[in-house]
C-alpha cells in the first residue's frame, strides 16, 4: 500500500531536489496533472502535505476522523455568514474523504461560463473527451441497486410519486459494498481516490511522490517562477521540520481553493489582477432527516447513491446523504434528552440534501499574518437564500411523498418537525434569515479564476496564470464560477486538459 511514496519518517536533514514539473496537491486536480506529465515522460515531483492514509488508519468515529484527516479538524468555517467548510489534509486530497459523486457539469453551465468569462475552448464539447478518459480511468458507473440501501431508493420512489426525474449516482467506485462509509475513508478500498488510482499511475509512470511537505512559498524572479520551498511537517500536528527546496522548469499549484492563493499571496506572485482569491463561491447544502415507519437502518448503502437533477436550471441540486450521526447531530433539535430523542430516531430515518448554486454570493481568501489557514469570508446573498429555502421545501415534499411520518428540517425558527406536508407549507410563506440555517459547503471554487482578460481572472482556461510563463493552477480554485453540480469529475477533465497542455510546452 502506497509503495514509492515518500513519508515522514524518511527526512533526516534539509533536502534539495531538481525536475522538469513540480505539482503542489495530490488532491484530484493535482494528481491527475502529475499523472499526465509522468505519463508523457516529464520529471514530476508531486509534493502532498498530508499523509497517506491505509484503511487501518480511518476511524468510524465522525469527529476523529475528522481531526485525522481534515484541515483545522474539520471545523474551519467562513466569517460573514457563517458556513462549515471542509477540506482534507492528506494524500489523495479531498477524494479520500468524499461520496465519489461524478457528475458532468451540464452544456448550459459550460455555455454560460464561456459566454461571460470570455472562454473559447470550455464548451461540454470541448471538455467531453477529457471528462469521457477520466470516466473511463476511474470505472465511473452508476451505483447499482444492489448496494444503494434503503434510504436511496425511498429517494427514488419519492422522485417517482412526485414526478421528478432521479437517477442513480455515478460514482468512481469499483467493487463498493454499499457501507456507507465514505466521509471516513473506505475501509474496502473500492473508492477509487487518487491515492488508489492516480497517484499510483503517477508513480508507476516514474513521478516521485513526497508526503508530508508543506510548501510555503513560490519562487519567483520576473515573469518566471523556478520552484518551491517549505517545511517537513509531522503528520496529526502542525509541528514543522526540516527544510526543502525543490527546484522546476514549471510551477503547478493544486492545493486546493483555499490553500493556492494563500501561497500565491505569501509569494507575492501571479497576482497583479487583484484577483487572487476573490470571488470565493461555495455550493450550501440544506439537510433535512425523514423518519419512517420500517426500519431504513441508514447505515447501509453507498453513501450517496441517489440524484434528481429535476431543479438544477433553478439553481439546486438533490441528493441522498449518509455521514456519522455525530457529524449531522449539529442539525438534529435539542440537548441532552432530548438529543438522544432525536438520535433515537436515525434507524428509521433518511437523509437527503440540497445543494445550492449560488453564484451571487462570493467572498474572498486572505493569508494570515501567520501559517497557511486561510482567513474566510463570505456572504450568502438574500436571493441565493430563497433558492435555499425552496430546495428544504422540496425535500420535504420528497420525505412525505415516500411516506415518512415526520421530517425534522433542522432550521431555526421552523417546527422541530413536521408531521405533514401541510404543516410544512409555512416553510414557503416565512421569511428566514441566513442565520436561521446550518449550512455547509464543501465545494469551493473559483478563487484563481480562469479568464480570457487577465484583468478579471488569474489563469487562462488552460490553467496558466496569465502573468507568468510557467505557473500554472489545477484545483477547483480555477472554475469561474459553480459547475451546478459536484465540482470533482469537471475539475479533472481541466487538470488532464491543463496536464496536455504542459507536456507539450516542456
Ligand atoms: C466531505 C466532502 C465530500 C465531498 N463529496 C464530493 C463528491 O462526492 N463529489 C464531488 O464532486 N465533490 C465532492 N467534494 C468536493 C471535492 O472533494 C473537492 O472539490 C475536490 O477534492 C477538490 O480538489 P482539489 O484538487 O481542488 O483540492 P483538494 O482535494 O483539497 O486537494 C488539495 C491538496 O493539496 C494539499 N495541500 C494544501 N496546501 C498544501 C501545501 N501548502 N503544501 C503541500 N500540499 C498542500 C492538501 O493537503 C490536499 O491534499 C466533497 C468534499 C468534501 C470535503
Ligand atoms: S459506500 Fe462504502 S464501500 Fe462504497 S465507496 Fe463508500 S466507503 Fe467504499
Amino acid at each position: 500500500m502506497n509503495a514509492g511514496v515518500r513519508v515522514f519518517a524518511e527526512y533526516h536533514r534539509d533536502f534539495e531536489d531538481v525536475c522538469d514539473v513540480v505539482v503542489v496537491g495530490s488532491g484530484p486536480g493535482g494528481a491527475v496533472v502529475a499523472y499526465e506529465l509522468a505519463r508523457a515522460g516529464k520529471d514530476v515531483v508531486l509534493v502532498e502535505e498530508g499523509p497517506p492514509f491505509t484503511p487501518e488508519d480511518f476511524e468510524l468515529d465522525g469527529a476523529l476522523s475528522m481531526a485525522r484527516t481534515m484541515r483545522e479538524g474539520g471545523l474551519r468555517t467562513t466569517r460573514g455568514t457563517i458556513m462549515a467548510t471542509m477540506q482534507a489534509n492528506a494524500l489523495g486530497g479531498g477524494s479520500l474523504v468524499n461520496s465519489a459523486i461524478c457528475v458532468r457539469a451540464p452544456e448550459f453551465t459550460l455555455d454560460g461560463w464561456c459566454d461571460e468569462f470570455g472562454l473559447e475552448a470550455s464548451t461540454r464539447a470541448d471538455l467531453d473527451p477529457h471528462y469521457q478518459a477520466i470516466e473511463d480511468f476511474l470505472g465511473i458507473a452508476p451505483t447499482p441497486d444492489d448496494v444503494q440501501g434503503p434510504r436511496n431508493l425511498l429517494f427514488r420512489e419519492a422522485c417517482d410519486a412526485l414526478g421528478y426525474s432521479s437517477e442513480p449516482i455515478a460514482r468512481n467506485v469499483r467493487g463498493c459494498v454499499g457501507s456507507g462509509e465514505c466521509f471516513n475513508g473506505c475501509r474496502a478500498r473500492a473508492k477509487q481516490s487518487t491515492d488508489v488510482s492516480y497517484v499510483p499511475a503517477a508513480i508507476e509512470a516514474g513521478a516521485r511522490v513526497y508526503t508530508s511537505l508543506q510548501v510555503q512559498n513560490v519562487l519567483a524572479s520576473g515573469s518566471r517562477v523556478w520552484g518551491v520551498t517549505g517545511r517537513v511537517v509531522r503528520p496529526f500536528t502542525e509541528e514543522l521540520g526540516h527544510r526543502f527546496r525543490i527546484q522546476a522548469k514549471v510551477v503547478v499549484l493544486a492545493a486546493g481553493c483555499m490553500a493556492t492563493p494563500v501561497l500565491l499571496q505569501r509569494s507575492g506572485v501571479a497576482n497583479g489582477s487583484g484577483q487572487v482569491g476573490e470571488n470565493l463561491q461555495f455550493h450550501p447544502g440544506v439537510a433535512a432527516m425523514g423518519v419512517f415507519p420500517r426500519e431504513t437502518q441508514p447505515q447501509f448503502g453507498a453513501t450517496q447513491g441517489y440524484q434528481s437533477l429535476e431543479f438544477v436550471r433553478d439553481g439546486y441540486k438533490l441528493e441522498t446523504l449518509w455521514a456519522p450521526p455525530g457529524v449531522f447531530a449539529v442539525r438534529l433539535p435539542g440537548l441532552g434528552f432530548d438529543l438522544k430523542r432525536s438520535l433515537s430516531m436515525i434507524p428509521h430515518a433518511a437523509i437527503w440534501d440540497a445543494i445550492a448554486t449560488c453564484n451571487r454570493s462570493k467572498g474572498r481568501v486572505r493569508a494570515r499574518r501567520w501559517g497557511m489557514d486561510p482567513s474566510l469570508r463570505w456572504r450568502l446573498d438574500p436571493k441565493d437564500l430563497t433558492i435555499l429555502v425552496e430546495g428544504l421545501w422540496r425535500l420535504v415534499e420528497l420525505f412525505f411523498a415516500a411516506g415518512a411520518t415526520r421530517v425534522l428540517p433542522g432550521v431555526h425558527g421552523l417546527p422541530e418537525e413536521f408531521r405533514s406536508l401541510d404543516e410544512a407549507r409555512r416553510i414557503r410563506s416565512r421569511e428566514f434569515r441566513e442565520t436561521d440555517f446550518t449550512l455547509a459547503g464543501n465545494h469551493v471554487f473559483s478563487t484563481t479564476r480562469m479568464h480570457g482578460d487577465g484583468r478579471f481572472g488569474v489563469v487562462d482556461e488552460f490553467g496558466r496564470c496569465h502573468e507568468t510563463d510557467n505557473l500554472y493552477i489545477a484545483d477547483t480554485g480555477v472554475l469561474p464560477r459553480s459547475p451546478s453540480v459536484n465540482p470533482m469529475l469537471t475539475l479533472m477533465a481541466l487538470a488532464r486538459r491543463t496536464g496536455r497542455q504542459i507536456a507539450a510546452r516542456v
